[in-house]
This record gives structure tokens, sequence and C-alpha cells, in this order.
């Protein structure tokens, strides 16, 4: 079987970041193996951003304070996506759409066996970039099963002829989809469990408290879902304190954890606490990378391009034939 010097898992972009620095510094294209799960580079992103959206250069007070090749401005979500692809083609970087790795095995020579399906490739190094979406946080609370398909974190779904739509959460994603929801015309409510937007970027909070003092949004401050219901074909959202609402659509912004039980199902287990920018497992080669290696705090685009940049440095330190 072929020896990779690299494998990658997940073409977003932590994980082309670290294939674009590990070229930098004198692999060749063929020598990495990148695994996406999707049929897209950046899927999260693209599947997840509202088309409105503007890709913030300094996002969750991570400042964009970049170290390797990969680093963004202020730009719009085509414009993002048309970058990383531009990058992925300069670079030649062959990706490997619709894989998702099973299990990571360590074999007695030190090396790494990833298995994905029928396939399997050996090699010296994997990042993990497959950052944390898959374990996004959900309400935790009944939802009538009829109207389930009516909750859920993808504010693209939402159709134009549900008028009526709550958002809840209170971060900056919460802000951005209040927003988005008001220029397209829907009627929108924010369920936020505190009363003040301490995480928020400024310029999201000055622009959804306009919109609260305008009354465009009908913000509910420290107020805890209980349950969904149906109503006819609506959700009744009910709360701990206040009266029900009725809405036609639901969209959680709550934020994501690392998909802990998948890192466990393939192999994967990191004891360590979280590093500054990157994590190394307890065996040592395998580097966890991007948003999974985000912490608390949360990651940004940039942040992942560094992730991607300081583990490949460290990498090549410990297990592979480059400089620093
Ligand atoms: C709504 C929203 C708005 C945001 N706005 C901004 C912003 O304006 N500016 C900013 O800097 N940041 C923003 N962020 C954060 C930013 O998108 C992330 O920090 C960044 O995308 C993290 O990159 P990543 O490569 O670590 O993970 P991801 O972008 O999540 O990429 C992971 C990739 O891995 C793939 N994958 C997943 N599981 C597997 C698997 N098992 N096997 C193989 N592949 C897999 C996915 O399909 C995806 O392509 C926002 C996040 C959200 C949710």
């Amino acid at each position: 079987m072929v020896i990779h010097p690299v494998i990658v898992i997940g073409a977003g972009p932590a994980g082309i970041a670290t294939a674009v620095e590990v070229i930098n510094r004198g692999y060749k294209a063929e020598d990495i193996v990148i695994l996406e799960k999707s049929g897209e580079i950046a899927h999260m992103i693209a599947a997840k951003y509202p088309d409105e959206k503007p890709v913030l250069a300094n996002y969750k007070e991570r400042m964009a304070e970049c170290i390797g090749d990969l680093c963004i401005t202020d730009m719009s979500k085509p414009e993002f996506i048309d970058y990383l692809k531009q990058v992925v083609a300069k670079k030649k970087l062959a990706i490997n759409f619709h894989q998702s790795v099973e299990k990571i095995v360590k074999l007695k020579n030190g090396q790494w066996r990833v298995d994905c399906g029928e396939d399997s490739w050996i090699t010296n190094v994997v990042f993990v970039a497959i950052g944390t979406m898959s374990a996004a946080r959900t309400l935790g609370v009944h939802i009538d099963t009829q109207i389930a398909h009516l909750v859920q974190d993808d504010i693209q779904s939402i159709k134009k002829e549900q008028d009526y739509v709550l958002v809840v959460g209170g971060g900056d994603s919460a802000s951005e989809y209040a927003q988005i929801l008001c220029q397209r015309g829907h009627k929108v409510w924010l369920s936020y469990r505190k009363d003040t937007f301490a995480r928020m970027l400024p310029q999201n909070v000055e622009k959804l408290t306009a919109l609260i003092d305008e009354k465009k949004v009908n913000f509910l401050p420290n107020s805890t879902i209980t349950k969904i219901t149906a109503k006819e074909d609506h959700c009744s959202v009910q709360f701990k304190t206040l009266p029900a609402i009725n809405v036609h659509a639901v969209v959680t912004a709550l934020g994501s954890d690392r998909p802990k039980a998948y890192l466990d199902k393939i192999g994967i287990s990191v004891e360590k606490e979280n590093g500054d920018d990157f994590q190394e497992n307890e065996q040592g080669g395998i580097f966890l990378v991007g948003d999974l290696a985000s912490g608390k705090k949360g990651g940004s685009i940039n942040f992942a391009f560094n992730s991607g940049t300081k583990a490949v440095s460290k990498a090549c330190s410990l297990y592979l034939d480059c400089d620093a």
C-alpha cells in the first residue's frame, strides 16, 4: 500500500489551509490525501451561511492576524467560496469527496491507517479538520414530531411564505439570522435566555438593537422554551414564564460542541486540555485543527487558517521531513 505523508480529514477552511501549508513546506499535492464527507469544499459554510451574510474577517473576538498563506478580509459568501476554490486550483489539491472516515488505527510501526468504506490509506500524520457543526446544540425540549421539521438550525430552508419565524440564541449568528429574516420580509421573534447581548460583535448588537427599537424584531429576553407543540401546521412555542407564541418556523443559533461521540467512534481520544490553536492526541501524530480546537471561545475562518498553519509547523518538527 502506498504511504501518504499526510492525510487531511475535512475540506473546510482548516483542512484546506493545512494542505496548503504542507505544500508550502516542500511536499507535493499528491503526497496529501484530503477526505471530505460532502460533495463540495467548505460544505458547512456553503450550506449554513445565509447567502446574504457578510463573511467577517474578525469574528467572535478572533482578530484577523494571519500567520500563513491564507487570510481573508471582509467579503461576501460567494467571494469566500471562490477564494477557496482558487486556492484549491492553484495548489492542485485533489479532494476525495463523499468520504467519511470510519476508523483510524495506530500501526505497530507508529504509522496510522485511515479506513473509509472499502478504502484505506496509510500515513505518518493525520490532520482532523471536520469542524463542529455535526454536533450543533439543540433546544433539548419536547417537539411534536409533525412539526419537528420546522425547528432546525438552517436559515436557508426558511421559505418565503413562512411569515412568522422565531430565532433562538444570543450570539452573532442569532443577530445575523434576525437581520436577514427581517430583510427577507419575515416577522421575527427572538428568544434569548439572557437580557443583554454580551457575546456579540458590536456591529451585530447595534443592528439588532435598532431592529428591536423599530419593533421589527420582537425580543423575548430572559425566555426559556419548555416545549414546542403542533397547532394546525404551526409551531406553538411554550415558555417557562411567558405566554406561548405561534410561529411558522423556529431557527436555532445555539452554537456547537466538539463531536466527541464521532471522534471516539473512529478512535481519536484527545485527553489534553485545549491548546491555543490546535491539539494533538495522546499517542501523537493526530492533530485536531480549526473549530475542533477552538474551545469555548469558538472559531473563525482566519483562526482555522492559523490553526492549520501552526499544526503543520509542529508536525514538521516531529513527524515530517520539512522545516517547522
Ligand atoms: C452561521 C455561522 C456564521 C459564521 N460567520 C463567520 C464569519 O462571518 N466569519 C468567520 O470568520 N467565521 C464565521 N463563522 C465560523 C466559521 O465558519 C468557522 O469557524 C470555520 O468555518 C471553521 O472552519 P473548519 O475548517 O474548522 O470547519 P468547517 O468550516 O465546519 O469545515 C469542516 C469540513 O469538514 C467536513 N466534514 C465534516 N465531518 C466530516 C467527516 N466525518 N469526514 C470528512 N469530512 C467531514 C465538512 O463537510 C466541512 O467541509 C460562522 C459560523 C456559523 C455557523
